[in-house]
């Protein structure tokens, strides 16, 4: 393949949406109520049920169900909380919504999730959660992680905007903290253009949630008239604005349908991918653990560094030569400006994070992916590795 004779573009991603969708959003238009109401309650309803919990509550962000959940648990000001540094800044920022502070944790290399043993030499009298991140879908070690909470008193609030549908030990994501926020933005594995869910089995964080969204108001709580319906309501708290609108949820409800039929396509891609590269001395290619299930939301591969001429940098430049769009997850946030300068982080502290980051990135994996397109991928792949192999 000559590099620069690429007539195929593969985007990063394209959302799974058709006609269905279309029809879905066209018709709660059509039907006069726009915002929260029997739309976004049936979304909630079906989502519990796919996961497996008592409550599942629609809000605008994954963001905003972070947020929520951290209110729940009553984090205050001066709190620490646990947090992978290999993450998109939204699980740490919406600690310092309360005065607290990110403590980062190093990864396991392995999976690239935050390591249960760099978590627990963090501990201290002031850490009151952790926010374990199911990277690119595969699930965080819970198993040691409920140890270490149980043992120090600490709170999980998983942040899951990848892992839908992803299961541990025969269990969705999703049902086993107290808290489980997950993602609808755009490029997730199931979208409402912006979304987000707070799962949890536990009733009043359930209801305290549910008024929190929709500026503490108590209408919202007990029966599930619409949140407009009516002109009576009680304001029991300075909440926030953070509701789901029904166009949203009409377009979730469709894709939640989809859920199961998108995982096994997007299943089948990575398939692809462990086959085609298995071979290649020049790629570290992700693993599958025997007691969890990938959602497959990001395809991560690591180059080796010993194995090439090139960095990861020109890797992904030389794939875009050949028509192919990868990107990267994520760039340490210990390396960003804001959490280096507000709570004194440097290169050099998360040395297995900075190690991975440097080597990683992320190919194309999604439904609607054609033969073409992911045949035109692996050998893009496979014409940057013998081109730039040492
Ligand atoms: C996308 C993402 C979020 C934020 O999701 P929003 O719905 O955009 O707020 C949080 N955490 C991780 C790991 C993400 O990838």
């Amino acid at each position: 393949m000559s590099p620069v004779l690429s007539a195929i573009k593969v985007p990063f991603h394209r959302p799974s949406l058709g006609e269905e969708e279309i029809q879905a959003v066209s018709n709660v238009l059509r039907s006069g109520w726009l915002t929260t109401g029997e739309k976004t309650f049936e979304f909630e309803r079906r989502f519990a049920e796919y996961i497996g919990v008592r409550h599942a509550i629609a809000v605008s962000s994954c963001t905003a169900a972070l947020h929520l959940s951290l209110e729940a648990i009553g984090l205050q000001a001066g709190d620490e909380v646990l947090v992978p540094t290999t993450t998109f800044t939204a699980t740490a920022e919406v600690v310092t919504y309360f005065g607290a502070r990110p403590v980062f944790v190093d990864i396991d290399p392995r999976t690239m999730n935050l390591s249960p043993c760099d978590a627990e030499r963090r501990i201290t009298s002031r850490t009151r959660a952790i926010i374990p991140v199911h990277f690119a879908g595969q699930p965080c070690d819970m198993s040691a992680l409920r140890e270490l909470a149980e043992l120090h008193k600490l709170h999980i609030v998983e942040d899951a905007a990848h892992a839908l549908p992803s299961s541990y030990k025969n269990q969705r994501i999703g049902s086993l903290s107290e808290l489980t926020a997950f993602s609808f933005y755009a490029t997730k594995p199931v979208t409402t253009g912006e979304g987000g869910m707070v799962t949890t089995n536990n009733d009043a964080y359930a209801e305290r949630i549910r008024r929190m969204r929709l500026h503490g108001m108590n209408r919202d709580a007990g029966d599930h008239a619409p949140v407009a319906a009516s002109w009576q309501y009680q304001v029991e708290e300075a909440g926030y604005k953070y509701n789901l609108t029904d166009m949203q949820s009409a377009l979730g409800l469709v894709q939640l349908a989809k859920c199961d039929a998108m995982y096994a396509a997007r299943s089948r891609l990575a398939e692809r991918y462990q086959q085609a590269f298995a071979s290649f001395s020049t790629l570290q290619l992700p693993e599958s653990l025997p007691d969890s299930q990938s959602s497959w939301h990001l395809y991560v591969l690591r180059l080796r560094p010993e194995g090439l001429r090139i960095g990861r940098d020109r890797f992904i430049r030389e794939l875009d030569l050949r028509g192919v769009s990868a990107s990267m997850h994520f760039i340490p946030l210990h390396l960003q400006p804001y959490y280096q300068k507000r709570f004194g982080y440097k290169a050099g502290h998360f040395p297995q994070a900075e190690h991975e980051s440097m080597r990683c990135l992320s190919l194309p994996i999604y439904p609607s992916m054609s033969q073409e397109e992911i045949d035109h991928v692996i050998c893009a792949v496979a014409d940057t590795s013998q081109c730039w192999a040492k």
